[in-house]
């Protein structure tokens, strides 16, 4: 098994609400808390498995903003375990996923500086490296309802933005939105070969905002009837 996530860039609206499941869930799980330092304070910051970029594409008026999550794309070529000095980063032979051992990790912070796509966070309270664990704890808890075996920020995100399952059958949801959108690496040319993918935003006609604030000719007679009755 190849287990992973596919995000479509089409429908995230930067919610942030996968990034705060994610928290909320594993905060309990295996890593243990995911720290907030100075929570309360001028500048609060924290430990985070889910991190929501968002970028301008496009020059004004035909501009558009893109969403674009991140967290461990448990990669094939995962140099982030190769650089590990205590064997603490893994990757599990049964379904590819990408792991940290809390108990082996010194927070070295070699396999930050080896992974290219920001994956991973120092939790400075812990002195240890924390990163998405697709959430290993609900994927395979019996217990739950088999709609409910999927990661947390799958299961929260209002825009169903987010998909997960095996990239290695073929018939697998994942794979079948891959090759009907065009799913697609982050950065194929480092080799890491990212088992997540990312569906690209469609195609659409851009208004040009100015348009957009231009009245239509429908308004223009509501507004001219609204002025003219009294009511
Ligand atoms: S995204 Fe980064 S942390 Fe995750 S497997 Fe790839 S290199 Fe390692
Ligand atoms: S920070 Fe921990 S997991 Fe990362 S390379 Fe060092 S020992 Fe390994």
């Amino acid at each position: 098994m190849k287990l992973g996530l596919v995000i479509d860039l089409d429908v995230c609206v930067g919610c942030h609400g996968c990034a705060v499941s994610c928290k909320q869930w594993n905060t309990s799980g295996m890593t243990g808390a995911l720290t907030d330092y100075n929570p309360y304070g001028q500048d609060p910051s924290g430990v985070w498995f889910n991190r929501i970029r968002s970028y301008e594409v496009g020059d004004y008026p035909n501009n558009k903003t893109i969403n674009f999550p991140m967290s461990c794309m448990h990669c094939e070529q995962a140099d982030c375990v190769d650089v590990c000095p205590t064997g603490a980063s893994y990757k599990r032979v049964e379904d590819g996923i990408v792991l940290v051992d809390q108990d082996k990790c010194m927070g070295c912070n070699y396999c930050s500086w080896a992974c290219p796509y920001g994956a991973r966070e120092l939790d400075r309270s812990t002195g240890t490296m924390k990163k998405c664990t697709l959430c290993l704890d609900r994927i395979y808890d019996e217990r739950l309802e088999e709609v409910d075996r999927q990661p947390s920020c799958v299961i929260t995100c209002p825009a169903h933005a987010r998909h997960f399952g095996d990239f290695d059958d073929p018939d697998s949801n994942v794979s079948k939105l891959v090759r009907e959108r065009g799913g697609y690496q982050l950065m194929p040319e480092l080799g890491y070969s990212p088992t997540n993918r990312y569906l690209p935003p469609r195609v659409t006609r851009l208004i040009p905002t100015e348009d957009v604030s231009k009245k239509s000719l429908i308004s223009s007679v509501k507004e001219w009837v609204n002025k003219m009755v009294e009511r």
